[in-house]
């Protein structure tokens, strides 16, 4: 299980050709789990976007003209190169960014399903008659691919953040300028190695890595640019969607959440420990859908702290990612872990109890154990914050009504999830979330034939599905008239 240095790109990929920055300069890249460097990327600034911004502009005609079939083609085509090498690009992934080697393989398959899902989808664009006012008019409605599309993605699901936007723009018939996050840019650049392989042509798709903010402000500026799409965080996507507006760009925002997770007296206790398991600790902890306000009915409040205390230390285990057996690898780095310590330093002071984990790990890398607070309030900072770690705070709640508000009181909604065996429950409460992802006796439901997409201020727009295409399109209403009749 040994990193394949050839797929480790130290360039960044414009035109179909591999570059340094203009400048020379880079920045290094270290695995997580040891500290230790595994590469250094170009650190690149607003001249070599513009460049990457031309060769998408250059690229673009010809890439919206070919048929859907033909570009569904390259594809499928990009999906098999990447599956040939799934188990070594899982291990880059693990090796820059933490995750445990099975969740990194299961993440670029989820890549690769995005990808072949819009290859096919991108043929049922359809347009529309509409039955006209006119008796010698005809009203035609077509689609057309936006342009060049910008992407920023963060570094926790370095391959499929990419692969949904990826997937879309090239149905769509869209050229693209990606820009992968600093810590997690190599599983990035393998688009650019698996783009020469399959012959894609140069221009279509290009990565710059380096200087956030002047990347972002050339994205966001230069008028080739007809559309930026970015995940990430809550704060940034406000300084892009506020800057892309300046110059009337569409965007399209996933941003953070602050995901509620409500088990009620009616639940099967046991799957709702599964639920939360998965939804809590997934990652570490480091998803934007992790459960972060864990809501329990007073009724069963203690037998579930209970049961997932018992799962946590029977199913959790922490460590290196390439190791075998190892769920839980580290955070992304030393913030990441100051945050979560943070949260659970103020969680104690204000009066939680400690029931199992609250230690960082031992050694160079940035673990943080899986941590179980019961007691927690509306005062801490959990409940408001996403900690974006391994912290599980349990809140008790008494009725239904209160969980509801309870778990409506924040300024995010992108995922929820509640455990209850009365469908009418069910039913009332899934209507009331205020949501764009409601997981009902389920605590993973990402798929890439369902849109993801985040109320309030989680975001703007949906990501796969039949729907991920629409902000990749311009709707034309064409007035056929003269008609003689
Ligand atoms: P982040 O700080 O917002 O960074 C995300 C991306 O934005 C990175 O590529 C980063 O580049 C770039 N960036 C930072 N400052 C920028 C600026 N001023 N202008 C342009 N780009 C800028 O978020 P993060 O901490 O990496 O990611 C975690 C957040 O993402 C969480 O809030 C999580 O909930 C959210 N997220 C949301 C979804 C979703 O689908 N809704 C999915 C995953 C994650 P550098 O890395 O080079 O700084």
């Amino acid at each position: 299980m040994s990193l394949n240095t050839a797929l480790l790109k130290q360039q960044v990929y414009i035109n179909g050709a591999w570059t340094d920055a203009d400048s020379g300069q880079t920045i290094s890249v270290v695995n997580p789990a040891n500290g230790e460097s595994i590469g250094a990327i170009p650190y690149c600034g607003r001249s070599e976007t513009a460049r990457a911004i031309e060769a998408a502009q250059a690229a673009l005609p010809s890439w919206k003209a070919l048929t859907a079939d033909a570009r569904a083609d390259y594809m499928h085509k990009l999906c098999d190169a990447i599956m040939e090498q799934v188990d070594d690009l899982a291990v880059l992934l693990t090796s820059e960014m933490g995750k445990p080697l099975a969740e990194a393989k299961g993440e670029i398959t989820l890549g690769v399903k995005y990808i072949r899902f819009f290859a096919e989808e991108g043929k049922r664009i359809y347009g529309d008659t509409i039955p006209s006012p006119w008796p010698d008019r005809r009203i035609l409605v077509t689609k057309e691919p936006v342009g060049v599309v910008a992407s920023i993605t963060p570094w926790n699901f370095p391959n499929s953040m990419i692969a949904r936007k990826l997937g879309a723009a090239l149905a769509s018939g869209c050229t693209m300028v990606m820009k992968p996050a600093e810590f997690t840019p190599y599983s990035a650049l393998i688009y650019g190695v698996m783009a020469d392989k399959v012959g894609l042509p140069a221009g279509v798709v290009n990565i710059v890595t380096g200087d956030a903010p002047a990347i972002g402000e050339e994205m966001c500026e230069n008028p080739h640019v007809r559309k930026i799409t970015f995940t990430g965080s809550t704060r940034v996507g406000k300084l892009l969607a506020a800057n892309a507006g300046k110059n009337m760009k569409k965007i399209s925002m996933e941003l953070g959440g602050n995901a509620p997770f409500i088990v009620f007296d009616d639940a099967d206790l046991d799957k709702a420990v599964s639920g939360a398991i998965a939804s809590k600790f997934r990652n570490s902890g480091q998803t934007c859908v992790c459960a972060n306000r864990i809501y329990v009915q007073a009724g069963v409040y203690d037998a579930f702290a209970e049961k997932l205390k018992t799962a946590m230390s029977e199913q959790l285990k922490m460590g290196d990612g390439l190791q075998s057996g190892v769920t839980q690898g580290p955070l992304i780095n030393d913030a990441a872990v100051d945050k979560v310590a943070a949260h659970v330093q103020d969680a104690l002071n204000k009066g939680g109890t400690l029931v199992t984990g609250g230690q960082r790990g031992e050694g160079a890398g940035t673990f943080f154990e899986p941590t179980l607070i019961t007691g927690a309030t509306i005062e801490m900072k959990v409940a408001h914050e996403e900690t974006f770690g391994p912290l599980a705070a349990l809140f008790r709640f008494d009725s239904e009504a209160d969980a509801i508000n309870l778990a409506n009181d924040t300024e995010y909604g992108l995922a929820c999830y509640f455990y209850s065996q009365d469908l009418g429950r069910c039913f009332r409460v899934m209507e009331a979330l205020q949501y764009g992802l409601v997981g009902v006796n389920e605590g993973v439901i990402t798929t890439e034939v369902a849109p993801f997409g985040g109320f309030k201020e989680s975001g703007i727009g949906n990501e796969g599905s039949k729907y991920g295409l629409d902000d990749y399109l311009n709707i034309k209403y064409s007035c056929l008239g003269g008609l003689g009749l």
